[in-house]
């Protein structure tokens, strides 16, 4: 059994939530394993540790359970991206379309400066709406993305497309 192949053992999947149709990718049995939480931290740092990276910007709300601890990896700061309304100081947001209708995610301004160097974590690149609006958010800024790394890759939804000629890694795919 490869490493992913382990990792992707303690995946469950839930039918029909949280609608008909949709198949989740519960990520919780992963996270309560120890070798499976050390392998997923593993492989979300390890095509960045020859890069020079500032931050780890994870997206609410499964972001934030697996950056902090690549940030750490890394050696970079952990930035959280999130929901509309939570941050308390001035805001750079970026709105993206859903199936049905719009949501927008946001950093603190003062959050990157010019030339920072970032990578974005989430658990599952899906439609990858969230991750083109991540990307757009952090170069808004004037920050760099250096790539973005995610546990489980939906590939039939295509998200890379939104994402266009960014370095996109995923541990395990679909
Ligand atoms: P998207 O913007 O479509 O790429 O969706 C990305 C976000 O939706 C991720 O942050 C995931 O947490 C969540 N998500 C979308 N589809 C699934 C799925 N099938 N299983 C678990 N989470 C999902």
């Amino acid at each position: 059994m490869t490493d992913s192949d382990h990792l992707r053992a303690l995946v469950r999947d839930v039918a029909d939530f949280p609608k008909a149709g949709i198949v989740f990718r519960d990520i919780t049995p992963l996270l309560k394993d120890p070798t499976g939480l050390q392998g997923t931290i593993d492989a979300l740092t390890t095509p960045w540790v020859a890069e020079d990276v500032d931050f780890v910007a994870g997206i609410e709300a499964r972001g934030f359970v697996l950056g902090p601890a690549v940030a750490l990896r890394l050696g970079a700061g952990f930035l959280p991206v999130r929901k509309a309304g939570k941050l308390p100081c001035a805001v750079a947001r970026q709105e993206y379309e859903l199936e049905y209708g719009s949501a927008t995610i946001e950093l603190h301004r003062d959050a990157l400066s010019q030339g920072d160097r970032v990578v974005i974590v989430d658990d599952v690149l899906a439609t990858g709406g969230t991750a083109g609006a991540a990307v757009a958010l952090v170069e808004s800024l004037g920050a760099t993305v250096v790539g973005l790394s995610f546990l489980v890759e939906l590939t039939a939804l295509e998200g890379r497309t939104r994402v266009d000629g960014r370095h996109i890694e995923s541990v395990i795919t679909y």
